[in-house]
């Protein structure tokens, strides 16, 4: 039989809900259990998949094609867990569902109401997430107790609460307890008025995790347990460290997951955690450093390329190394100015975007890591920039485009798939999830994975225009991973280069912290060996210099 932890947030967003539930996972996997974690978003959009990068972070893709929130990114990255479509709804797609259901006319007449017909089919989508293969249903409700928006969720849960046996549902509460400078005081009240309100619509947590600074006295944590109505054993911290891939240990010396199992009546295994401390171990032990530059559009909210830098940490972790991001606005180099900037990286990547914006700039600095041998990843949109780049610069079709960016260009190497259905129908017009690939001997790209057959997610409108691949390859692209039936183009490389690789699919989605992904690790291995050759120049040429 599933159990169910329900984890909710309050006082403000941005603790870090997603980690702290990802974390619990991560625990409750490590002593043997199947645990899936399911994101409900309180949101009215359908799914994130046509808000832009600066209101909603990135867009996590599933191998199943669902464009989900970013915490499904960090629940893969920390479980072992695959997710799905099923594992984030938002208010929208209940919504969505209820109404077709309405229109189809299975309400048999009756007045579709928030109470029951909504919350049962929140409920619906709660334990379809259970089954046999499942022991413990880890569900985020996004947003924060208060919100209006949230609250047919937070009643969805109370009621499956009380559905399920005695013992089979705990409510964890994330909240957040400020450090007041000027009073030098940790301060329990927004905690305190946060479970109030939990309360007054009938959900009593079982744990409250309070996200602190600094570490809570002994004598807050008992201040908080009487005005909330649990144990002292039952109030926990989750403070603040200085790497994510910590948390999971952080919780663990709090015996987090102890607690979950007594209170779920789970039978004790024992807890390992080798591979979460081999990782702590990397992470305060002595690294070497990389500078990545990520040349994007939407680098003023990292959120927006949450997976991008993970990956660059996974594959910092593998080779020891703390991979020291420069985010940088590809616009910035529009018209060729400012390439100085980039005298500072080892390595560049262009990431995914949407939109002419800012795509002149990376032209500009394809070309530079192209002609300066500098590693190159380019990544969906980067991959098109990159063939553009070459296209215009080495293949002498000067004009050359996507059709994104300019529809009448008379080489338009990229161009949309399918047609739009309709032109205000944005969402469900991609070629989303994972298709397979074929690689090519000797390539980068094969080196990278050691093995011919890949699987890759997707998210893109546009393609590579096999028309010109003869022309393209001729002035020395190289076509490195093919869809296997050879229409699809997946991957392209420069020979006579460090490494240049540009691939449209999105690598990132499946990087994680103990097996980091294939090209990311061999980019920032070329990145390291780019920069020894790079510091060993300088070495030289200063002791030229002082000879003279
Ligand atoms: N805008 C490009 C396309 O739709 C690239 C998308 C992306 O980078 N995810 O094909």
């Amino acid at each position: 039989m599933t159990k169910f932890i329900f984890v909710t947030g309050g006082v403000l967003s941005s603790l870090g809900k997603g980690l702290a539930a990802a974390s619990c996972g991560a625990l409750l996997e490590s002593r043997g259990y199947k645990v899936a974690v399911q994101k409900l978003d309180p949101y009215i959009n359908v799914d994130p998949g046509t808000m832009s990068p600066f209101q909603h972070g990135e867009v996590f893709v599933t191998d199943d094609g669902a464009e989900t929130d970013l915490d499904l990114g960090h629940y893969e990255r920390f479980t072992n867990m695959t997710a799905t479509q099923g594992h984030n709804w938002t208010t929208g797609r209940i919504y969505q569902k209820v109404i077709n259901k309405e229109r189809r006319g299975d309400y048999l007449g009756k007045t579709v109401q928030v109470i029951p017909h909504i919350t049962d089919e929140i409920k619906n989508s709660i334990k379809k997430i259970a089954g046999d293969d499942i022991d413990i249903v880890i569900v985020e409700i996004g947003g924060t107790v208060g919100d209006i928006e949230s609250l047919p969720f937070l009643e969805a849960i109370r009621q499956l609460k009380l559905e399920l046996p005695v013992g089979d549902a705990v409510n964890l509460h994330l909240t957040y307890v400020p450090y007041l400078q000027a009073a030098r005081e940790l301060k329990s009240k927004p905690t305190q008025h946060s479970v109030k309100e939990l309360r007054s619509i009938g959900i009593q947590p079982d744990i409250i995790l309070c996200r602190c600074e600094k570490h809570l006295p002994e004598e807050l944590r008992a201040k908080i347990a009487l005005f909330c109505s649990v144990p002292v054993e039952a109030v926990k911290i989750a403070i603040d460290v200085n790497n994510i891939y910590k948390v999971p240990i952080s919780f663990a010396d709090q015996e987090v997951d102890t607690l979950v199992c007594k209170l779920l009546g789970l039978p004790h295994q024992r807890r390992k955690m080798e591979k979460w401390e081999y990782l702590s171990s990397i992470i305060d032990g002595p690294m070497s450093e990389v500078n990545i530059g990520v040349v994007g559009k939407y680098v003023d909210y990292p959120d927006s390329y949450k997976s991008i830098s993970e990956a660059l940490t996974h594959a910092g972790f593998h080779h020891k190394a703390k991979v020291k991001v420069h985010w940088i606005e590809s616009s910035r180099f529009e018209k060729g100015e400012n390439l100085e900037e980039l005298d500072v990286v080892d390595g560049i990547l262009i990431p995914g975007g949407f939109g002419i914006r800012g795509v002149r700039g990376m032209v500009e600095v394809v070309q530079t890591a192209r002609t300066r041998g500098i590693p190159f990843f380019g990544i969906c949109l980067g991959m098109q920039v990159a063939c553009i780049e070459f296209a215009r610069n080495a293949a002498g079709m000067e004009s050359a485009n996507s059709s994104e960016f300019d529809d009448e260009a008379p080489f338009n190497i990229f161009y949309k798939l399918r047609e739009l259905v309709d032109i205000d129908e944005m969402g469900g017009t991609m070629r989303l999830g994972a298709f397979d690939c074929q690689l090519e001997d000797g390539s980068f790209a094969h080196k990278a994975y050691g093995k011919s057959f890949i699987s890759e997610r997707h998210r893109h409108r546009y393609e590579f225009n096999i028309g010109f691949k003869d022309q393209m390859a001729e002035a020395g692209l190289k076509f490195t991973g093919m869809s296997p039936d050879g229409l699809f183009v997946e991957i392209v490389e420069l020979e006579n280069h460090p490494w240049f690789l540009g691939c449209q699919f999105h690598p990132e989605f499946k990087s994680k912290p103990f097996e980091c992904h294939p090209l990311f690790r061999d980019f920032v291995g070329a990145s390291l060996a780019h920069r020894q050759t790079r510091d060993k120049v300088g070495a030289e040429e200063t002791a030229r210099e002082e000879l003279v």
